[in-house]
């Protein structure tokens, strides 16, 4: 087999998905092989890139040992529940085992319509699913939990959206493609044993250890809650908007999933939206934790019935857990805040030197990328670039003289305290000018030297590259971007 599948979620009983044919791209082209990833899976990156790979990678053929499905699910999406919906243009082609032993599930994403399809087409552009190749492959390279990018194709067919525009697969890799809005599925129809079923291959497949608890979905919960926590605290510290935290893309493992118009703000603003669907800033960046925990509440809520046949009992519980999401989430945000500002001991008083840095970039548009890593240059000696990002430098020398004097305490050589904050603040990201630029390359001129160059870079956020010091750059006033389009 070229692929050794191991399936596991199409041994589950029917209701969890239907089977399905991907759609066969009429005269699919290779646009990119992700070879590391490959070799993760034990998958040969030569065959993969060799005709028959192509035709696997673009619906042609079903690999051996594929077993392709559309997985179920339900939502809510931008605060309204949707009890149908489930993959209406993605298609799990099946599991591996990965060289890790992990089980990782290998997706094709724009496979063509599947009964969960509603009146969608089934398709994706080419545009996102450049997006999410580059962006969910960049939050890998920062090591935030994320869904992974095997390949990208385009498929040959045109795709209808507001204009025609070229269409393309995406081969997604996810932990697992189970949503909060899977549990929901379940739990809209009163199906507990669904519900019991679902859970157990949770615990089996992500958080092994709770079988052993006294209760095992009480600490499904917990360990849920605490990695969502984690998750969106790390897509706080790089700017990182998802743009449609709907509870069917929040997945169970706590990685990163369903890129669709997300994007990472340039300067610093807690109120930023790129999303064109996000009229009312449901999903603003700093609306991210509120939102992780509503859709926690909402995951808490399909959990009752397994965690206590007493229905009281089961609320306590969970409210209990959900109370654990604060300071998980704090511990993560404030912690990390502190390492990006050069601190390795931890003081509780830190959370106000950040808090009062974070204000002052906000009052003066300081770029978020660069004011944080130019503050290792400023440990170096050098505030020049630092305070020279605020519109009132004197802002920044404000809250510099607080910082050297917390820093005097944090004994370490500025050298040392650099290389540490270099560590944990990019030097990219991907800009948004930038992705709508290389996009634009690709669907109006096949011109696929941008989303290469970028997905180089990008694989090496936090090394100075001074010969990409373009793409490092924030964007002019007449680049920047208001709105970024979901394109399904
Ligand atoms: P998303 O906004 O991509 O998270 O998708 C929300 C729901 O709409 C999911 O059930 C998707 O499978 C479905 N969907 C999105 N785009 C399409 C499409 N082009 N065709 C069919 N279903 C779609
Ligand atoms: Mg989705």
């Amino acid at each position: 087999m070229a692929i050794a599948f191991n399936n596991s979620y199409a041994r589950l009983p029917e209701r969890f998905f239907a089977s399905v044919r991907p759609l066969q791209s009429p005269s699919p082209a290779l646009i990119q092989v992700n070879e590391p990833l490959a070799a993760d899976l034990g998958i040969d990156a030569e065959w993969l890139m060799s005709p028959a790979g192509l035709d696997v990678l673009s619906g042609r053929t079903i690999a051996e040992g594929s077993e392709p499905i559309a997985q179920a699910y339900a939502g809510h999406q931008f605060g309204n529940f949707q009890p149908q919906l489930g993959d209406g243009r993605a298609v799990l082609l099946g599991e591996v085992i990965d060289r890790d032993g992990r089980r990782r599930d290998i997706q094709l994403k724009g496979a063509g319509i599947t009964p969960f399809s509603r009146s969608g087409d089934g398709r994706a552009a080419l545009g996102p699913v450049l997006r999410e190749y580059l962006v969910s492959e960049y939050m890998a390279a920062l090591g935030i939990p994320t869904t992974r990018a095997l390949a990208a194709v385009t498929t040959g067919d045109a795709v209808m959206r507001e204009e025609i525009l070229p269409g393309a697969m995406l081969t997604r890799v996810a932990s697992s493609h189970i949503r909060v809005g899977t549990f929901q599925f379940f739990a809209a129809r009163g199906d507990v044993e669904g519900l019991r079923l679902l859970a157990d291959h949770v615990i089996e497949r992500h958080y092994p250890a709770a079988k052993s608890g006294e209760n095992p979905y009480r600490t499904l919960l917990d360990a849920v809650i605490a990695a969502q926590a984690v998750l969106v605290a790390r897509w706080l510290q790089v700017g990182f908007i998802h743009g449609v935290m709907n509870t069917d893309n929040m997945s169970v493992a706590g990685e990163t999933i369903d890129y669709g118009p997300c994007a990472f703000m340039d300067h610093y603003d807690p109120a930023t939206v790129f999303s064109s669907i996000d009229r009312a800033g449901r999903y603003a960046y700093a609306n991210q934790a509120r939102i992780a925990l509503w859709n926690l509440t909402r995951f808490a809520e399909t959990l009752l019935p397994l965690i206590d046949a007493q229905q009281e009992a089961a609320v306590e519980q969970a409210q209990t857990a959900l109370s654990g999401f604060a300071p998980a989430f704090e511990g993560a945000y404030f912690g990390r805040f502190a390492e990006k500002i050069g601190l390795t001991e931890k003081d509780p008083d830190d959370r106000a030197l950040i808090d009062d840095l974070l204000k002052r970039m906000e009052e003066n548009q300081v770029d978020f990328t660069l004011l944080f890593r130019h503050l290792g240059q400023a440990v170096s000696g050098d505030d020049e670039p630092a305070r020279s990002l605020f519109v009132d430098p004197t802002a920044f020398d404000g809250w510099a003289g607080e910082w050297r004097a917390r820093l005097a305490q944090d004994g370490r050589e500025a050298g040392e305290r650099r290389a540490a904050m270099d560590r944990v603040n990019p030097a990219f990201i991907p800009r948004n000018h930038q992705v709508e630029a290389m996009i634009a390359a690709a669907v109006q001129r096949e011109d696929f030297a941008p989303f290469h160059r970028m997905l180089d870079v990008l694989s090496r956020p936090y090394d100075d590259q001074p010969d990409a010091a373009a793409l490092a750059e924030p964007p002019q006033p007449h680049e920047r971007i208001a709105a970024t389009f979901c394109g399904t």
